[in-house]
């Protein structure tokens, strides 16, 4: 049978942030547990349509999973296991917030048999992390993380953010020098994308004109310095150790994030909770986004959505090429029985002439200017229609 990974999505928040558009929201107690029940019916009705699949990974993500206490997220664990097949050794991550986590809180996720850890800090400089709206300090964190340790966790990773506004190269070294200190197994450094409808948006948002001088909007860090932070990360984390195995993850040997890593080399995913989307058995669908039809019964938003042959080809490529080792030519063989030169042969000459991309060992994958235009890469991996 083929192996499953299972994404639960937790979607209450303290407050928002002020870059945040993921799907969450500040709760009643009420909401909350009218929330889990929903979702653990969710999850029994799941199982019945995916019996017996055996579970590589499980991932409480949100919002923030762990604004909920320690003995809730047991009994979604224990929920899950009742109705699936959780493999031994199975990754299983939490996202945590650092201002929300506790020893007792800790201790009963160890207990629930979760064996990662995912901490959002963002920044070491607390004056970016009140502009960002965060709800801690980078004092908080260290306590988080500290009392992490101690609880037995050895596999954390820590969220930071580039880009943000009025942030200086230095400040972003600072940030990397004081996380790569603390030894976490793994660093996700995403560069803040400003999302229209955030209250970011308001006041950094492109303005048209700004938009067309191709400036960015006052207080965000310049191109420029953009690029500077980008390099830092890159070169810095390589030095400390840690191998960069996808365009904004970077990982000590071994530590790389099964789950995630799921998402590019198209594992089967079933999300379960408000808003969460699935791909099984590459037929994509998504649970509806309203809390009140949620908790009203009413689960998926829209039909069930199966992939063609050529979708199916296209997610190969441009899911594939985000990591870092690329694709394998084999693998693309497997899946589809004609190989990836029949199908895209011409295209991966042309970028690799345009220097993009790079054929090795049986493999293709970006190359750092590929890395840096790599939405323009993968568009090429679009195909018309009748293909
Ligand atoms: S904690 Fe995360 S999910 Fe919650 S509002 Fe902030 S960024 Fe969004």
């Amino acid at each position: 049978m083929r192996e499953m990974e299972i994404y639960v999505h937790i979607p209450f928040c303290v407050q928002k942030c002020s870059y945040c558009d993921f799907l969450s929201m500040p709760a009643d107690d009420d909401v909350k547990k009218q929330y889990i029940g929903r979702l653990k019916e969710e999850i029994r009705q799941m199982s019945e349509e995916y019996p017996g699949r055996p579970v590589k990974s499980v991932f409480f993500g949100g919002g923030t999973p762990s604004i909920l206490p320690g003995s809730v997220i047991t009994g979604i664990m224990d929920c899950i296991r009742e109705n699936f097949q959780i493999q031994s050794g199975a990754e299983i991550t939490i996202e945590c917030n650092p201002g929300t986590l506790d020893v007792s809180r800790l201790t009963q996720y160890k207990k629930a048999g979760i064996n990662r850890l995912s901490l959002g800090l963002q920044s070491a400089d607390d004056k970016e992390l009140k502009l960002l709206g965060r709800i801690h300090t980078y004092e908080d964190f260290l306590k988080s993380f500290d009392c992490a340790r101690k609880c037995g966790f050895d596999n954390i990773n820590v969220d930071v953010m580039s880009g943000l506004p009025t942030q200086k190269l230095k400040s972003w070294e600072q940030t990397l020098k004081k996380v790569t200190g603390l030894k976490p197994e793994h660093i996700s450094a995403y560069g803040l994308i400003v999302e229209e409808g955030t209250p970011f948006w308001k006041i950094y948002g492109y303005d048209e004109e700004t938009r067309r001088k191709g400036e960015q909007p006052l207080f965000l860090p310049s191109e420029e310095e953009e690029r500077q932070m980008y390099a830092f990360t890159v070169e810095y984390l390589g030095k400390k150790g840690y191998e960069r195995y996808e365009i904004s993850n970077y990982a000590r040997p071994g530590h790389q994030c099964i789950h995630n890593r799921g998402y590019w080399d198209r594992s089967d995913y079933l999300g379960v909770g408000l808003g969460a989307s699935s791909m099984m058995d590459n037929c994509r669908f998504s649970n509806t986004g309203s809390m009140e039809e949620y908790l009203k019964g009413r689960t998926l938003e829209g039909e069930k959505y199966r992939l063609s042959r050529r979708e199916q080809m296209e997610e190969f490529m441009f899911l594939g090429m985000r990591m870092t080792e690329g694709i394998s030519r084999t693998d693309f063989l497997k899946a589809f029985q004609v190989t990836v030169d029949f199908v895209y042969g011409d295209i991966l000459k042309k970028l690799e002439q345009e220097g993009l991309v790079r054929d090795e060992k049986g493999r293709i994958c970006l190359t750092d200017r590929g890395i840096d235009v790599s939405n323009y890469v993968f568009s090429q991996f679009l195909m018309d229609e009748e293909e």
